[in-house]
């Protein structure tokens, strides 16, 4: 047999189910690896949250993510592999249309005691404090509230302030650095996937869309990249489940007017209002301009609670947007929107990332550092690299930008209502 061959035939194959962000992630290190990597989409499309669709032909429309901070390790490893792709730049004159709702009026400054907070380090917060506790010790009610409403932008919780302290406060930083860490892929997140689903073409992937699995594979390592809602019933496991966000999201196309604010954010209730065609006039005709509201809603509460929230809003940062109106959906994202930990949590306490037997978790509410989608990323690096171990290749512990997530809960053991094995037996 000759060396190639020999070579070809020892490499490791591994199966990843999920065709989002952290299952491209995950697809990508598996091959670069050195795996024979098929990967398997439910959808007929690539992307799960990171797609960005066509609404009545004419507006492209992000379900889930719009910015990737450039402080996370995702932002490094795209780059090095030239797959973020054209950005689209915020003007500074709309920059300054930021406008902040504060005691029923909008404003272009927060209130001082927030300002105090922003330059509280993270690792200062306490993990076991809730965060509105935490900070009114530090600058004051006023501050405290009005921070940890506007922490919901990257956390998208009703209730922002009664979340670990440490959890908010790393949150809350990475949303107010300056200069800023969100960047907007031009054309939406999907141009980001379009780039990732080439590259792993070009490392060998297989790519299977329209292939839902109803039971993991037995032949290889598997690395399921689903929601954790779905890996729960792929998995038959109980215990795959940890807090998120509950979110009404208003989409809307109006007719441009010179003035409307930029982006609002709520300060006396969680919640934040951005015309993303300001950035990125791809999104939307000429002449209109695509607007989202992300208004969080407690688990009681209706999708008029939050629309109605909405609508007060855009009555004040975009006058007449009623008559202006040229297109309209409501949405609700419920458990869609990344983990959340509540105090005595961190990351550390979700859902580990190796289940045994040569499955290994990856997504935005298992046990992995970041921000939003960077948990999908680090987890799925993590998986990735523990699933070609497994395989026989790769490095003993992650090699990930996370440095190794650990992948374990807090004792490093399961609950009693732990993962079965492939067949279903309980371990
Ligand atoms: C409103 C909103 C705003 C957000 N804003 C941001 C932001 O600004 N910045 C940011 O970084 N993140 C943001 N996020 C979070 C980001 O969208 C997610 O963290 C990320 O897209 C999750 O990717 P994933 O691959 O882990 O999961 P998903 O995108 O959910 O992918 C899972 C995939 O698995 C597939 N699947 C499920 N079951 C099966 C099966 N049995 N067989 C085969 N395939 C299956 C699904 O079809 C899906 O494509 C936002 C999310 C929401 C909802």
């Amino acid at each position: 047999m000759s060396e190639s061959s020999r070579g070809a035939r020892s490499k490791p194959r591994l199966t990843v189910v999920g065709g989002g962000f952290a299952g491209l992630t995950a697809a990508i290190t598996a091959a670069e690896g050195g795996a024979e990597v098929t990967l398997h989409e439910a959808h007929r499309t690539l992307g799960g949250r990171a797609r960005t669709a066509e609404a009545e032909g004419r507006y492209r429309t992000n379900d889930g993510p719009h910015a990737l901070y450039n402080g996370g390790a995702h932002w490094a490893w795209l780059r090095t592999r030239n797959l973020i792709g054209r950005l689209a730049p915020l003007s500074p004159v709309e920059a300054l249309r930021l406008r902040l709702h504060h005691r029923g009026r909008l404003h272009r400054l927060p209130p001082l005691g927030m300002l105090r907070l922003l330059g509280r380090s993270p690792a200062k917060a306490p993990i076991d404090a809730d965060f509105l506790g935490w900070a009114t010790g530090e600058v004051g009610p006023t501050g405290a509230r009005a921070a940890a409403h506007y922490a919901a932008v990257a956390l998208f919780h009703h209730d922002p302030g009664a979340l670990s302290a440490a959890f908010v406060q790393e949150r809350l930083r990475r949303a107010t650095k300056l200069p800023p860490e969100a960047h907007y892929p031009r054309g939406g997140w999907s141009s980001v996937i379009e780039r990732m689903a080439a590259h792993a073409r070009d490392l060998g992937v297989r790519t299977e869309t329209g292939a839902r699995l109803d039971r993991l594979p037995e032949d290889g390592p598997v690395v399921v990249a689903t929601s954790l809602a779905a890996a729960r019933s792929l998995l038959d496991d109980e215990s795959l489940s940890w807090p998120s966000g509950r979110t009404v999201l208003l989409d809307l196309a109006v007719r441009a007017r010179r003035g409307d604010a930029f982006a609002l954010s709520d300060l006396d209730a969680p919640g934040w209002i951005e015309r993303f065609s300001a950035l990125d006039p791809t999104l939307a005709p000429a002449g209109e301009q695509l607007i989202q509201g992300q208004i969080p809603i407690g688990p009681g509460q209706g999708k008029e609670a939050g629309t109605a929230r909405a609508e007060h809003l855009l009555d004040l940062g975009m006058p007449g947007w009623r008559d202006r109106l040229t297109w309209r959906r409501t949405s609700l994202a419920e458990g869609r929107t990344g983990a959340v930990d509540h105090p005595g949590t961190t990351w550390r306490d979700r859902p580990a990332i190796d289940r045994g037997d040569g499955v290994y978790l990856a997504g935005d509410q298992v046990a992995a550092p970041g921000v939003l989608s960077e948990v999908s990323f680090h987890s799925a690096v993590e998986a990735a690299t523990l699933a070609l171990r497994s395989a026989g290749r790769g490095s003993a512990t992650g090699n990930g930008p996370g440095g190794g997530t650990g992948g374990g809960t807090r004792d490093g053991k399961d609950p009693a209502t732990g993962p079965r094995d492939r067949r279903g037996v309980r371990r």
